[in-house]
């Protein structure tokens, strides 16, 4: 029989709906510390099972096969045993219908390699930071908040989360608090689905930045000299938020060229 290639153990898993969980892994070895934004690699055999609630995809794989996809890392940047994921399942996907399927104590792999540029605490002092997602696109700001929010008083700070109903807005009760408490910090849900008795914003993130929500409630300018972005999460969001971004003279940032404009597609 090959040996296990599982280096790690579920701890946590809420399920926030059917199709939205956030998932706790602990390592058995610590990994070096890594920078808020930053992903890893999460994987397991193809003979796990998959959840029920799950379409069997055309594509059939070896069992010995280990299925492997990056996900961003939601904890803090110092938890370096202790991982938090923010994960949605895709029905008819290799790796999340598995990952919904597992109970705690159960055994999987977890890359000892954390990468990304997408690094929120290389936003030069001084400068306002908005963090802007759609669904999961939330971890890295949540490892962001958990990790920097505190060295970050003398800026303003925003995220801006567009999902479909109320009960697929992650962390809510963590952001509200932040919101609370942080005079420096803003948190803008925003829903397209939601019924009458929702309150909060609706529509779609880039109606809101149209009307100056920002300026108008907390003071941040759109200007690439004063405000950075993060844009994290589906394509369309990230094409419609940087085409309304490139009026006002925003560059998007690589690691040869620096901008006020920083993304993550997944
Ligand atoms: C840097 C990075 C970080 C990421 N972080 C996260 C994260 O924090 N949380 C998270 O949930 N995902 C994240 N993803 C996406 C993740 O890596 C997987 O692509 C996703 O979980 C689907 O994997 P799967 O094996 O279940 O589906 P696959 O077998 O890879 O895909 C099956 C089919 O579904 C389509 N598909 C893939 N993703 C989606 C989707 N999201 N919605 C609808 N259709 C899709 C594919 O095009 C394909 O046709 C990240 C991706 C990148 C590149």
């Amino acid at each position: 029989m090959s040996e296990s290639p599982y280096n790690a153990t579920i701890t946590g898993k809420i399920l926030i709906t059917p199709d939205l969980m956030i998932l706790r892994i602990r390592t058995d070895e610590p990994r070096k510390e890594f920078k808020a934004g930053q992903y890893t690699s999460i994987g397991l055999l193809a003979s796990e099972s998959r959840s029920p609630n799950s379409v069997m995809p055309l594509e059939q794989l070896p069992p010995d096969e280990l299925i492997i996809r990056p996900y961003s890392i939601a904890s803090a940047k110092h938890e370096t045993q202790d991982f938090e994921f923010y994960i949605s399942q895709v029905k008819s996907g290799q790796l999340t219908p598995r990952l919904f399927n597992l109970s705690l104590g159960r055994r999987i792999w977890l890359d000892t390699k954390i990468l990304g540029i997408f690094t929120l605490n290389q936003t030069p002092k001084g400068k306002n930071i908005v963090m802007v997602a759609t669904g999961t696109g939330l971890a890295p700001y949540i490892s962001f908040l958990r990790s920097h929010i505190n060295e970050h008083r003398d800026i303003k700070m925003a995220v801006l989360h567009g999902a479909g109903y109320p009960w697929d807005l992650g962390y809510y009760s963590e952001l509200t608090f932040l919101d609370s408490i942080f005079q420096n910090f803003y948190y803008f849900p925003t829903l397209i689905k939601a019924n009458d008795s929702w309150t909060g914003l609706r529509g779609y993130i880039q109606e809101h930045l149209e009307n100056n929500l920002l300026e108008k409630v907390a003071g941040i300018p759109i200007d690439p000299e004063k405000t950075h972005f993060y844009l994290c999460g589906n394509p369309k969001m990230v094409a419609s938020v940087s085409e309304f971004l490139s009026k006002f003279n925003y560059k998007k940032h690589t690691s040869k060229k620096p901008g006020s404009l920083h993304i993550e597609e997944y």
